[in-house]
């Protein structure tokens, strides 16, 4: 099988990685020709180009541009394609996507790897990012099923975890656990940044250890992809904010009556919670 991937950055870049090492031949596509140069000299990919039309001979397409250029993609994609090739999109946002995508090529398969770093570009790629990581596929009604196995066949090669799910479910359960902390954290760094007394900034920023860094870690990534989530999520986000901030009301209430047992009892919830979000 022949793999194509349109956008050598952190995703497409690791898919392309770990893709060659199973034996496929990848060809790549990328915006700028340097990035297209850097994939050849790190031996990322079989071949690449600016040019759409290197992808005609490929069997399955990953397209990882960011979201808000997969559509026009696909768009200029589709005159080079065979009728039996299949794409998938690896957007971190699938509602939009999918219902865009899905009445302009039957053989498509909406998909989310849920892997990432804080870094981007072809640099930033890397082997394995995606082992034993979840990796969700959101076909719907008009699928076939060829595609799907397809896309989860290879996805499954990278050791990655298959979830199966609808675009709307994908998309409010990653408001929950992928966009919302971004927001939050990113809160956190700005409140932090925020200190008015210059020694005391410093301070913090010297003391700050492995709490600060787990808490702020998605708040320091790419901020274009910060947008893309919010922006084509945007409801769903809204939705897991105010919830958000209800819950920081009720803590903050606690603080401000020095109601300790109410603290306490909160806390003791979510401590038992957090197991069940994170499996290691
Ligand atoms: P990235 O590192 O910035 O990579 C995207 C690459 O796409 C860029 O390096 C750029 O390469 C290329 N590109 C941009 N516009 C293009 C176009 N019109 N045509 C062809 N190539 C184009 O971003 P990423 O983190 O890999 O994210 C890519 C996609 O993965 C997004 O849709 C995102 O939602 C999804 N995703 C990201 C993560 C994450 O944590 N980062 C996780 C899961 C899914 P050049 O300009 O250098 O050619």
């Amino acid at each position: 099988m022949i793999i194509g991937i349109i956008g050598l950055g952190l995703i497409g870049g690791s898919l392309a990685i770990d893709l060659r090492s199973q034996g496929y031949s990848v060809l790549g596509v990328s915006r700028r020709m340097q990035t297209c140069e850097t994939a050849l000299r790190l031996g990322i990919v079989n071949d690449a180009s600016t040019e759409l039309r290197l992808l005609a001979p490929a069997n399955l397409i990953f397209i990882c541009t960011p979201i808000s250029d997969i559509q026009a993609t696909v768009i200029q994609l589709l005159p080079h394609l065979a009728p039996t090739t299949v794409l998938t999109d690896v957007g971190s946002v699938k509602t939009s996507i999918v219902k865009a995508l899905d009445p302009l090529w039957p053989n498509f398969v909406g998909g989310h790897p849920m892997a990432g770093t804080a870094e981007s570009g072809i640099e930033a790629a890397q082997a394995d990012l995606f082992v034993n990581r979840a990796y969700v596929l959101t076909p719907t009604a008009k699928t076939p099923p060829t595609a799907l196995e397809t896309v989860a066949h290879v996805v499954r090669l990278l050791r990655a975890k298959v979830f199966f799910c609808r675009p709307e479910e994908h998309d409010r359960a990653v408001a929950w656990i992928s966009h919302l902390p971004v927001v939050v954290s990113a809160g956190l760094i700005a409140a932090c940044q925020h200190e008015a007394d210059p020694t005391i900034l410093e301070l913090a920023q010297q003391l700050a250890s492995s709490g600060f860094r787990d808490t702020s870690r998605v708040g320091g990534g790419n901020p274009q992809l910060g947008v893309m989530m919010a922006r084509f999520n945007r409801e769903d986000v809204l939705r897991s904010l105010a919830a958000y901030r209800q819950h920081l009301d009720q803590l903050t209430t606690c603080i401000e009556q020095e109601n300790w047992a109410t603290l306490e009892d909160h806390l003791r919830q979510t401590q038992q919670a957090r197991p069940k979000f994170i499996h290691e």
